[in-house]
């Protein structure tokens, strides 16, 4: 079955997989989404015996339908390769009675790299399949963990280029250091006075703007994008889903068919859109618990049935969720209203006219598999002390507002819980430190605490931290958030 892409905004256009990854962002400004969710087409119980590339195959196929089996194992096998620190890809361990999927094993280590390993792939074959001869210039805003992956991901990959813009007072020392000191002659990346929602917007804004798209064109560009907006970011996320299944079967956790619940740290909403994509393709997931920090706007959704982003915009210690505009909450917006693109639409444009939408009843029952929760700074902190007191295991901050949500509303229900963890600890020293024990380490710089965690956990640098001890910092634009199209004007030379 051949699967193709549409708007969340209109019916009209429908183009390829290839096509709906080259383009990012649908010219409406909606989302693309497949015209319906293929359903697995392998039994469970084969899932135990697959490795992480033949489970990424067996998804990705089904969504990536006009890909040659040929061209997309080239892609899986490009990606999930030794760049990864174990041969699992993403290995699930048992803490404390819940299953951590540990998505940080890849060369930037956040759960990121899981799909930005594979996306620059997806993204030259693409362009190859199409005949495109222009440039393709990937923008990204990010949170944080985005555009490190992206960068690693697009240095000198022939045929591309990529900005970067991060809000400079928003990210993690580490995560800011990861960025400034990557290489690579097509890279560029961009601080902006401004949050993430600012970078989101002001990247959104270029990819709707013909007359942009035009003088691009004249050049010999194009945009695309390397945010969880591109489909070629969400369907690689769908894949750990199906293999966290596989792997609770085969260490004889569960029994097949039996249910599970997914509870994920979530800002963009892109992660747990894929556990969503997972269920609906016939992996028993039960509950989606969507965990947020302080910036719970999608905790207040899932209450009462209203999103509202009018409200104070919170800087967390995780930062890589401190947004309130979670863009792709639109895809699932768009499937419980029916896949009526126009009610979508109309909320979509209540948003970003009134800052607020109001579903309809009818809508909010097709909300009953997920439920919200969030952690405040104080039970993040507590999260993360307390299972290194009973486990000795270091959670991240985004991880650990996870766990928190899972001890609080997932746990009592009984159910084998998969917790997406999202980041390395090294990737945010300072905070996890300061929650075990803030006296101790409050004096100690950035780099001395990667030493402290690594006596600690026991865990290993990773490899990824060890680079950027002694690397030069590369770039060093800084920008308003209102100056972000001249930004790239000026990088293109348009
Ligand atoms: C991006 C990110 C998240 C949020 O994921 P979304 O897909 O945007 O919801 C959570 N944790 C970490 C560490 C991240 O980098």
């Amino acid at each position: 079955m051949s699967i193709m892409y549409k708007s969340t905004r209109s019916s009209s256009e429908k183009v390829t997989a290839s096509q709906a990854i080259l383009k990012g962002l649908a010219e409406d400004g909606g989302l693309f989404v497949p015209d319906s969710i293929p359903a697995l087409d392998i039994p469970l119980n084969r899932l135990p015996s697959l490795s992480y590339q033949e489970t990424a195959y067996e998804v990705m196929k089904l969504f990536l339908s006009d890909f040659t089996e040929d061209e997309l194992k080239a892609c899986i096998q490009g990606a999930y390769d030794d760049k990864f620190d174990t041969k699992e890809i993403a290995p699930l361990v048992k803490k404390d009675g819940a299953f951590y999927l540990e998505l940080f094993h890849g060369k930037t280590i956040a759960f990121k790299d899981m799909a930005l390993s594979i996306l620059p792939y997806l993204m030259t074959t693409s362009a190859k399949k199409n005949g495109v001869t222009n440039e393709i210039v990937i923008l990204t805003a990010t949170s944080g963990d985005t555009g490190k992956a992206a960068l690693a991901g697009f240095a000198d990959v022939p045929g591309t280029s990529i900005i970067v813009f991060y809000p400079k007072d928003g990210v993690s020392p580490i995560q800011e250091k990861q960025m400034l000191t990557q290489k690579g002659a097509n890279t560029n990346v961009v601080g902006i006075i401004g949050n993430f929602d600012d970078a989101q917007t002001g990247v959104k804004k270029m990819f709707g703007s013909a007359e942009l798209a035009q003088r691009m064109g004249q050049k010999g560009y194009q945009f695309s994008s390397a945010n969880s907006i591109n489909i070629g970011r969400l369907v690689p996320q769908i894949v750990y889903y199906v293999w966290a299944y596989g792997r609770l079967l085969k260490q004889g956790e569960i029994k097949e068919g039996e249910p599970i619940n997914v509870v994920v740290p979530t800002g963009n909403f892109g992660n747990i859109l894929a556990a969503y994509y997972a269920k609906n393709m016939g992996i028993p997931i039960q509950m989606l618990f969507c965990a947020s920090n302080e910036n719970k706007v999608l905790f207040d959704f899932f209450e009462t049935g209203t999103y509202d982003r009018k409200r104070e915009f919170i800087l967390t210690t995780s930062p890589s969720m401190d947004i309130l505009i979670s863009s792709n909450l639109e895809r699932l917006i768009y499937r419980i209203a029916g896949e009526d693109a126009a009610k979508t639409k109309e909320l979509m444009d209540a948003l970003a006219d009134r800052g607020e939408y109001e579903i309809t009843p009818e809508m909010r029952e097709g909300l009953s598999c997920f439920a919200g929760g969030y952690a405040t700074e104080d039970e993040t902190a507590g999260m993360i002390r307390s299972m290194y007191e009973r486990e000795q295991y270091i959670m991240d901050p985004h991880t650990a507002v996870a766990a928190h949500v899972y001890e609080a509303k997932g746990r009592e229900c009984g159910t084998a819980a998969v917790i997406a963890s999202t980041a390395s600890p090294y990737k945010f020293t300072r905070s996890v430190t300061d929650a075990i024990d803030n006296e101790k380490y409050g004096n100690l710089g950035d780099f001395e605490l990667v030493d402290e965690l690594n006596r600690l956990s026991g865990v290993p640098i990773p490899a990824a931290i060890e680079e950027i001890r002694t690397a030069p910092v590369l770039h060093h634009t800084v920008c308003d958030k209102s100056e972000m199209q001249a930004a790239v004007e000026k990088i293109l030379g348009l």
